[in-house]
């Protein structure tokens, strides 16, 4: 599943092609992904002022409102040439001339959603009126977090997913920030310290930091026909690695299951 860092260099690698181009054609191959996909036509003719990334959608700025697009368990957005024949899963193309912004998503949970500039701010959007704070976020600060948790009894792990306080710490990135500040993650939140929170913010953002920098050797592949541009891996400390060696102590990395999705820590290294 695409996380913050995958759909942030999604738009690094889009955004050069669309930005200040005008919008010619909208095509949708089928009537909905998750949800119903509204008819963009009128946006013909606008141009796109600029890309954005809030959480895990994509915004794309026009002059009467934004287009907010989310990549659900399997969508990757490419740029082809208008020519490029779709193929079974490229549900939704935004044409511009030359270039072409295509969404293919075989499983189908990606959207696409439309929230006009009379509705007000686009960060009022259902979609987005609820989401944390962004990982890169100046506010988001240790005291910020310490504060937040201080009623939370559910595991840190849980609280990192659940995108209320901080947007963006998927279940990988949870794993791995956790253990490289060495909290386990099974600890209550509220019993967190303001200095661990501290260590904690600064893993956060390091690992998120990292991915997206290894992921923009991969920006070339955004152009291209083939769809098949596989999300990037950094070499993870814990993440999958139940039963092999933790490479800080050698002691077996372990796995457990909280709210239905794994995690992995060290039993030495996080306390
Ligand atoms: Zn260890």
């Amino acid at each position: 599943m695409p996380e913050l860092p995958e759909v942030e260099v999604t738009r690094m690698g889009v955004a050069p092609h669309i930005e200040g181009q005008t919008l010619t054609g909208f095509v949708a191959r089928r009537p909905d992904l998750r949800w119903p996909i509204p008819d963009l036509k009128h946006l013909c003719g606008q141009r796109l002022l600029h890309t954005d990334r809030r959480g895990k959608y994509l915004l794309l700025a026009f002059p009467t409102g934004w287009v907010i697009l989310h990549l659900g368990m399997s969508g990757h957005l490419l740029i082809v040439a208008p020519d490029t024949p779709a193929r079974i899963h490229d549900h939704v193309d935004f044409v511009f001339g030359q270039q072409v912004l295509r969404l293919y998503d075989p499983r189908r949970f990606g959207a696409v959603l439309w929230h006009p500039k009379a509705a007000g701010p686009v960060i009022t959007h259902a979609a987005l009126a609820r989401l944390g704070r962004e990982p890169f976020d100046p506010d988001l600060t240790a005291a910020y977090l310490h504060r937040e948790t201080r009623t939370r009894q559910a595991p840190i792990k849980q609280v990192l997913l659940a995108g209320d306080i901080v947007v963006g710490v998927g279940n990988i990135y949870a794993s791995e920030s956790l253990f490289r500040a060495r909290i386990r993650p099974q600890t209550p939140a509220h019993r967190i310290s303001l200095v661990r929170y501290a260590t904690l913010l600064t893993e956060i953002q390091a690992v998120l930091r990292e991915a997206i920098a290894k992921g923009g050797s991969t920006l070339k592949d955004f152009v291209g026909a083939d769809g098949s541009q596989g999300y990037f891996q950094l070499t993870y400390f814990v993440y999958e690695r139940a039963g092999q060696p933790c490479r800080v102590c050698r002691t077996p990395i372990k796995r457990l299951v909280q709210g239905q999705r794994a995690t992995y820590y060290c039993p030495q290294c996080q306390r």
